[in-house]
């Protein structure tokens, strides 16, 4: 809803009086609520989805569908009425089958954009709080800072070399810079208004914070929203390649028809007869289920992983992410749990351990001799006040009582700063009213540190805080603080040992620095650099994550390769690869491989190292990005975690960018494959595993399916080129294919994940979909389907069995042996038995659905005049059983041999 028009035409200060708020507290609570409730939410009404009625005509848009059309048209002309209402009975139902499961795959994907929910920064009451962006509203004061995405459209009230991308809104994909102070005129056009930032559009550098002036469908981007239609996004590679190959597959069977028609007619048969044969061939052999099961096996994919908690962004990943040889993660939050702690804090002058845990502030700072500091004794170092001063006014973190717990608004790293500041006495409202804020440079990957600009309220000075990595910091200093408070020359050997032995025992150190300035002074990174004083370093401890270990050591295991990439101390990095076990026990020092270790590298040494390292660290984003190439050069399959602005182009160039759901920065996420909600590295493993088992799962349907259609097909073929009867007619395989499809073939889906799937190399992503071994065993069955149907049509017809009762034991005959046969395709390797028979209930279920269908065509009557089937006798079923027994024997022993040769292969490939 938008209150104010053309809010970039009047100063900042106007649109709030007219929006009823205020640029410093925002609004209250219960005005916000109020506004709510007037206003709705803060959301796109669902974009215009195709009609129902559109969509599932589409469904009649296949080739096969097409053929079935004519043969519907011309049986009807022929006066088969029965054959006609079949044909078209059959082609309704699969339709609104497709349909169907179109609509609920469809359904499950969009589900997941919901677990990913974008949330708000803002003031209320005078407070920062973060909220699901849907409850933002006008007047709403929003806090942006790089990595946001902006929920509303606002107009700026204050920002700091703040760049917004616009793409979302402009296709424009350079970022725009925004400045509150620019004076516009109300005919600005919307991609000049420089004092507004619109909803959807993603801050890539600075901080501000802005007035909501319009909210939901009222933005600009809501206006845009109306003219785009829902994308299709149920298309992978395989799907397409897929349907590529049944598209081929469905024109040579149609020419093969045709041909099959010619002949027919040559031979002097009957036109109906032979059209009736060609018909049968076409509908028999196009495998017209393979790209609906296929579809319907990644989306049960997506839903088990959106269980274990990866949601899935893009489709393809799902493939992609069975295939997966290396994954490089972030330590930070993914390997730990990012529940920062300070533990211990080292000064020139002294050093401190500090007690109590969580973000409760309850414990306190202790010296060497075991004496309890507080910033207002005289016991303690001016350079520890200093170092405690950086981390409670050089932030943007903090910390809030919640009943009895108490909750971090900001960055972990600089809310346990904030916790240590406050153990030794400094409270944040204290710390505001003594050292008021003039200017910030915010934290950046590149910069590794943050300083801000402050007023001392008790002497009139001008005062700069900063706190970042030990290596960045100590660069921009000249000195440090002694015991007395006094700068001496800095000594940064020992400042740099004593960093080194607090990250070996695998804290995270920042080192923090304060300098007096001038009362002109700007801050800027240049005017820094050589002007600092050091005060000290706080070392933070930030536990790995209890599932971490064992899901390094199953990537292990799984011939994936797992390498850490963060931009912490290289001895913090080591520490905690060790104890995540990235890293064995007597893995050689110097298995680090820093930042500047890579920019030292050769060109073409360059991927031979990064391909052996494990752990890398001080590393930037653009490294991040050099490292994603190097391994796909070499082949790699690259899953890559990232949660910062800077990210994005490597997640965009991984094979699957993996963002952080709770930590991450809409920009990582926006440019992600897949999200993370839980920011677990082992919710990676989990995905890897269960993409895996969707690839299985594909290959058991295709290996289960193809059969069926090849030995149909031949029957045809055989029964044309011998001038026999037909032993099956078109309606019946219509018949057999339908109903297995359904309550056969798509309980593969469901099918558990094959046991061991992690022990396994990876796939590779150019091997086909079939195996040899696989292939043989599809023209196995299909022969051995042909053969059996065959003879089994032949004993009938010359027991004295009329057409009819022939055909339906030919029939039967087909389904049984799908559904034999189907149990074997529940693994590639194992034996059906080794399965366990109730691990899979769906199956259990679609054999009994069929056997009762099956029933019901070959006893009720009603069936038996619309299939052209007649009853059959007890011995007929008993030779249909025992052609099932013998060919799934077969199949067996086939399977049993394979199995056989691929753990020798293995025993002498693996050692
Ligand atoms: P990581 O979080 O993996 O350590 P980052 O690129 O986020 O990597 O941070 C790089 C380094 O910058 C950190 O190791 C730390 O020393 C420092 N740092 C991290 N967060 C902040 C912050 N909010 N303010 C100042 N310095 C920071
Ligand atoms: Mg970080």
């Amino acid at each position: 809803m938008s209150l104010v028009r053309d809010g970039h035409g009047q100063p900042a200060g106007e649109v709030a009086l007219g929006l009823g708020t205020n640029t410093d507290a925002g609004l209250t609570t219960a005005e916000a609520r109020r506004r709510l409730e007037h206003y709705g939410p803060n959301a796109l009404p669902p974009a215009r989805r195709i009609g129902a009625m559109v969509r599932l005509l589409r469904q009649l848009h296949h080739p096969l569908v097409y053929v079935l059309l004519a043969a519907a048209l011309v049986t009807g002309l022929l006066g088969e009425y029965v054959d006609c209402g079949v044909i078209v009975g059959v082609v309704t139902l699969n339709a609104v089958v497709g349909f169907v499961q179109e609509s609920r795959a469809e359904g499950a994907l969009e589900g997941l954009q919901a677990m990913v929910r974008t949330r708000a920064r803002l003031v209320r009451d005078g407070r920062a709080q973060v909220v699901p962006s849907e409850e933002v509203v006008p007047g709403d004061l929003v806090v942006l800072e790089a990595g946001d995405k902006v929920p509303a459209d606002l107009r700026l009230v204050r920002s700091s070399r703040l760049s917004v991308d616009e793409s979302a809104l402009t296709g424009e994909s350079v970022p725009v810079d925004k400045d509150e102070a620019a004076v516009l005129t109300a005919a600005t056009p919307v991609a000049d208004r420089r004092n507004l930032a619109y909803s959807g559009t993603l801050v890539t550098a600075g901080s501000g914070a802005g007035v909501v002036v319009a909210t939901g469908a009222a933005t600009e981007l809501g206006a845009i929203h109306r003219l785009v239609e829902a994308a299709e996004t149920l298309a992978t590679p395989l799907t397409a390649k897929l349907t590529s190959f049944s598209r081929v597959l469905t024109v040579a069977i149609l020419a093969l028809a045709v041909v099959t028609f010619g002949v027919g007619l040559l031979r002097g048969q009957g036109a109906a007869e032979t059209f009736t044969a060609a018909i049968a061939l076409a509908v028999g052999a196009i495998p017209e289920g393979l790209p609906a099961a296929v579809t319907i096996t990644l989306a049960i994919g997506v839903s088990r992983m959106a269980r274990r908690r990866a949601v899935i962004r893009r489709l393809p990943a799902v493939e992609t992410l069975g295939s997966t040889t290396v994954i490089c993660t972030d330590k930070t939050g993914t390997l730990t749990r990012n529940e920062m702690t300070v533990r211990a804090i080292w000064t020139p002058g002294g050093e401190y351990e500090v007690t109590g845990s969580g973000y409760q502030p309850s414990g306190s700072l202790v010296d060497a001799a075991d004496r309890p500091v507080t910033i207002d004794d005289g016991v303690s170092g001016a350079a520890l006040r200093w170092s405690l001063l950086a981390g409670a006014a050089c932030t943007d973190a903090s910390i809030h009582r919640d009943g009895e717990r108490w909750v971090v608004v900001g960055d972990p790293t600089e809310a346990a700063m904030v916790v240590a500041a406050a153990k030794a006495g400094f409270d944040a409202s204290s710390v505001a009213a003594g050292y008021p804020r003039r200017a910030t440079l915010p934290f950046s990957s590149e910069l590794q540190y943050m300083a801000t600009l402050h007023d001392e309220a008790a002497t009139g000075r001008r005062i700069v805080l900063a706190k970042g990595s030990v290596e960045r910091l100590l660069d921009l200093c000249h000195a440090q603080l002694d015991a007395a408070g006094d700068p001496v020359p800095l000594d940064s050997g020992r400042a740099h040992a004593a960093a080194a032995g607090l990250a070996d025992r695998g804290l995270r150190v920042l080192a923090t620095a304060m300098s007096v300035v001038g009362g002109n002074d700007e801050l800027s990174p240049g005017g820094l650099a050589g002007r600092l004083v050091f005060t000290g370093l706080q070392a933070m401890h930030d536990p790995p994550r209890e599932a971490a270990a064992d899901a390094v050591r199953a990537c292990r295991t799984a011939g994936i390769s797992v390498k850490m990439i963060t931009g912490d101390h290289a001895a913090t990095a080591a520490a905690i690869a060790h104890r995540t076990g990235l890293l064995d026990d007597d893995a050689p020092a110097g298995t680090v491989v820093t930042g500047a270790d890579l920019d030292a590298l050769p060109p073409e040494r360059f991927g031979d190292a990064v391909d052996g390292a494990r752990v890398f660290a001080r590393v930037s984003p653009e490294q991040k990005l050099r490292l994603v190439e190097a391994l796909q050069s070499r082949r790699h399959v690259v899953a890559m975690t990232g949660d910062g602005v800077n990210d994005a182009p490597a997640l965009q160039q991984a094979d699957i960018g993996v963002a952080m759901g709770a930590g991450g920065t809409e920009v990582a996420k926006d440019a992600s494959d897949m999200v993370l909600t839980d920011d677990d590295f082992a919710t990676i493993e989990a995905a890897v595993e269960e993409g895996r088992g969707v690839f299985d799962n594909l290959t058991k349907f295709i290996v289960w399916t193809l059969p069926t259609n090849i030995g149909e097909g031949l029957v045809i073929l055989a029964a044309i080129a011998f001038g026999t009867a037909l032993p099956i007619l078109p309606t019946q395989i219509l018949w057999i294919n339908m109903t297995t499809a359904v309550a056969l073939g798509l309980t593969l889906a469901f099918e558990p994940k094959e046991a061991g799937i992690m022990t396994r190399p990876p796939r590779d992503p150019d091997q086909p979909l079939l195996t040899t071994s696989l292939a043989t065993r599809i023209l196995l069955v299909s022969t051995l389907l042909v053969g059996g149907s065959w003879w089994l049509f032949e004993w009938e017809v010359s027991a004295g069995a009329g057409l009819a009762e022939a055909r339906t034991a030919a029939l039967n005959l087909f389904v049984v042996v799908a559904a034999f046969y189907l149990f074997s395709c529940r693994s590639p390797v194992r034996s059906a038995w080794r399965i366990g028979l109730f691990t899979n209930p769906w199956i259990i279920v679609g054999v009994a659905v069929q056997a009762l269908a099956q029933l019901a065509l070959t006893y009720l009557p009603a069936m038996n005049a619309v299939f052209g089937t007649e009853p059959i006798g007890a011995d007929t079923w008993m030779r249909i059983l025992l052609i099932a027994t013998l060919a799934a024997a077969v199949v067996g022993l086939h399977k049993w041999t394979g199995s056989r040769s691929v753990a020798r292969r293995r025993t002498s490939t693996f050692r």
